[in-house]
């Protein structure tokens, strides 16, 4: 089956190859499908965002349509950014300032209060209608300073306490087993092998 995969991050399809290297479904992005819809995100959750991406994809194309959404939860702040993460302070906000900010923002926030998770919910959506869509968590604190330099986004400030360091400090392929991304991934991997 061919699915294509609701994105233009290039880091993203390379992670979602790399897991679904061998199940013999051929995954290609939106441009490699030749397919170019403009989606507004305006769902309540996670799960809402990644259907509305997987379904308009699957609407233009007649394919198999699969996407993600993510972003980071801190509970000290009510569950902000949430689903706003990437558009947190402005979409062209470098994530130093935005890190920051987060930072600034839990000042006096004691270790025990700093729980933040990462969520990633991936959505597919077939050609006859059927839609799957499967979640995962990847718990941690925000810390109080900036560290490493793999990954992106919040990652510098996601200290994970299972590995004792903080998330950009995890190799790929130490974050791929661990992260949000790669156990929605891995559970809708599940989903595909049982089609
Ligand atoms: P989207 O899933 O492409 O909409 O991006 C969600 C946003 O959440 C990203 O732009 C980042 O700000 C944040 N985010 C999601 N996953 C991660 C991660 O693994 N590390 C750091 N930030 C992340």
């Amino acid at each position: 089956m061919k699915i294509i995969f609701a994105t233009g991050n290039k880091d993203k399809l390379r992670e979602i190859r790399e897991i679904y290297g061998a199940l013999g479904h051929e995954i290609v992005s939106m441009k490699e499908a030749g397919i170019c819809v403009d989606i507004v995100e305006d769902g309540k959750t996670f799960a809402e965002n990644a259907l509305i991406k997987a379904r308009a994809v699957a609407k233009a194309s007649g394919e198999a349509a699969m996407s993600d959404d993510s972003g980071l939860v801190v509970d000290a702040l009510g569950g902000e950014p949430g689903i706003y993460s990437a558009r947190y302070m402005g979409e062209d906000t470098s994530y130093r300032i935005k890190n920051a900010n987060i930072i600034e923002r839990l000042a006096g926030v004691p270790d025990e209060k700093r729980t933040a998770r990462f969520v990633c919910a991936c959505a597919l959506v077939l050609p006859d209608g059927r839609e799957f869509v499967r979640e995962g968590t990847f718990e941690g604190r925000i810390g109080y300073e900036e560290r490493g330099s793999n990954g992106f986004g919040y990652d510098p400030i996601f200290y994970v306490p299972e590995r004792g360091c903080y998330s950009a400090e995890l190799s790929p392929e130490e974050k791929n087993a661990i992260s949000h991304r790669g156990k929605a991934l891995r559970a809708m991997k599940e989903v595909l092998e049982s089609l």
